[in-house]
């Protein structure tokens, strides 16, 4: 593979790789390496002080040819038009490995929610809606949360969408709170996944779950959720850390507890009985199951030879740069890409469009079982790919997602 420094070229050179050794059409190729929608918008806010200050977003549609763009909506400092662009590649590559019937998508607004009074917040989302609105739509694309964004600012969303028709549009968005048309289930649908896919794995690789070490980068919704899932099927969670550092008991956290301390100091780091640790020296503990939830280029060429874990499991998107990538692979660790391990969330955004545009909802069993089916038959699919195929889970999880992308263009055909 080329080596390249930027985001999206990196997903391009993964998604080329991969062309060339399906024997893919230029034309079809061609699509995949390129965004085919990119939205910029700087928009005015009114601050809590009587300022107005203006801010910079992007919506961006990489490609909607197995259905309606989707993908998250990212509130963050340090985000890029590049990050949104591949973050939305790898939303086209992962609502194809697990087959639902969707395109991918990104969004995003350069800001630090942190620092954001929920006033600030709610007039930023009500105006970057607006203005996203000439893309957005239950039959176009879908946002849903990430980073920094939550069910609170995807129902503005939704009623700001609703202001501009006049009327109720449930389907526009997902990961929207019960009471204004969100899943049970949803909140928890990426770290169910991640466990589901951590299952699998352990299966596959005969490793017992029964008190399985686990250590968790990141304490956010999809840590959390990951965390507590596994712990209830018996695994040991070790370490867990969130973006001030980490903290390390090899007896075990008891993550109540945890969570009340987070709740209280603002971070994990300082949790009694335990050690802290940095973000680097967590990546490297000795453990069965590492499961990197918080953000992207976390385990990178420096510190891959590092990783003692037997089974990575991607939580975040893009957690393992490809070279770091590579080192994992020649040391024999199992990893379970993020465009398979972390599916489960858009899985349950599929399940509460469904019901949305239905207005027909499902119980939480009914939805926690039908991601166990749809997490089930992907994780066997790929894993069969990378077994046929002699290539690693990664690769496999590519090439399925681009041969379903590819045959579905070649359905479509190219007019005129
Ligand atoms: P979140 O904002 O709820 O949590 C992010 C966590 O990462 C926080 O605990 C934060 O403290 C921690 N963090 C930030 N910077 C860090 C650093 N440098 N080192 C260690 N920890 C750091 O976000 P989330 O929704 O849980 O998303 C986490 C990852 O999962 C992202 O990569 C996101 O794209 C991906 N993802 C999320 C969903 C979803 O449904 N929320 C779905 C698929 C993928």
């Amino acid at each position: 593979m080329t080596k390249v420094n930027n985001a999206f070229e990196m997903v391009v050179s993964r998604i080329d790789a991969v062309c060339d050794r399906l024997k893919i059409k230029d034309a079809h190729r061609l699509r995949l390496g390129k965004c085919e929608r990119e939205l910029a918008v700087n928009f005015p806010v009114r601050m809590d002080d009587g300022t107005v200050q203006v801010f910079t977003g992007f919506r961006i549609q990489h490609n909607d040819t197995r259905g309606p763009a989707k993908g998250g909506i990212r509130y963050h400092p340090s985000v890029t038009l590049d990050e949104t662009r591949a973050l939305a590649a790898l939303m086209t590559l992962k609502t194809a490995v697990v087959n639902i019937p969707y395109g991918g998508a990104k969004g995003a607004v350069v800001c630090n929610p942190k620092l954001m009074s929920q006033g600030e917040l709610e007039r930023l989302t009500r105006r970057y809606a607006s203005e996203i609105s000439v893309l957005i739509g239950p039959e176009r694309d879908i946002p849903a949360p990430d980073i920094g964004t939550n069910p609170q600012v995807m129902a503005w969303i939704m009623d700001t969408y609703s202001m501009l028709k006049g009327y109720s549009v449930l389907g526009v968005v997902t990961g929207k709170p019960i009471g204004v048309g969100g899943s049970k289930g949803r909140f928890e649908a990426t770290g169910r996944g991640c466990t589901v896919s951590a299952k699998l794995a352990a299966a596959h690789l005969g490793i017992s779950l029964n008190r399985a070490t686990v250590v968790v980068q990141g304490f956010g919704n999809v840590a959390r959720s990951a965390a507590k899932l596994l712990a209830a099927d018996g695994c040991r969670i070790i370490a867990i850390s969130d973006s001030k550092g980490g903290t390390y008991n090899p007896k075990g956290l008891d993550l109540e507890s945890l969570l009340n301390y987070k709740k209280q100091t603002g971070s994990v780091v300082g949790f009694a009985d335990s050690e802290s640790v940095t973000n680097t020296e967590l990546l490297a503990l000795p453990c069965d199951i590492l499961v990197p939830a918080a953000i992207e280029d976390q385990i990178v060429k420096a510190n891959a030879p590092d990783v003692k874990a037997r089974i990575i499991v991607e939580g975040a998107n893009a957690p393992t740069t490809p070279e770091a990538s590579e080192i994992l692979n020649d040391k024999g660790v199992f990893v379970v890409p993020d465009i398979l391990a972390n599916a489960g969330g858009v899985v349950v955004s599929y399940f509460e469009w469904v019901q949305g545009v239905q207005a027909f909802f499902w119980s939480e069993d009914e939805v926690n079982h039908q991601l166990q089916r749809v997490m089930d038959s992907a994780f066997g699919e790929v894993l069969e790919m990378s077994q046929r195929e002699k290539v690693d889970m990664r690769d496999a999880a590519y090439m399925l997602a681009i041969k379903r992308i590819a045959d579905a263009m070649e359905a479509r055909g190219i007019f005129p």
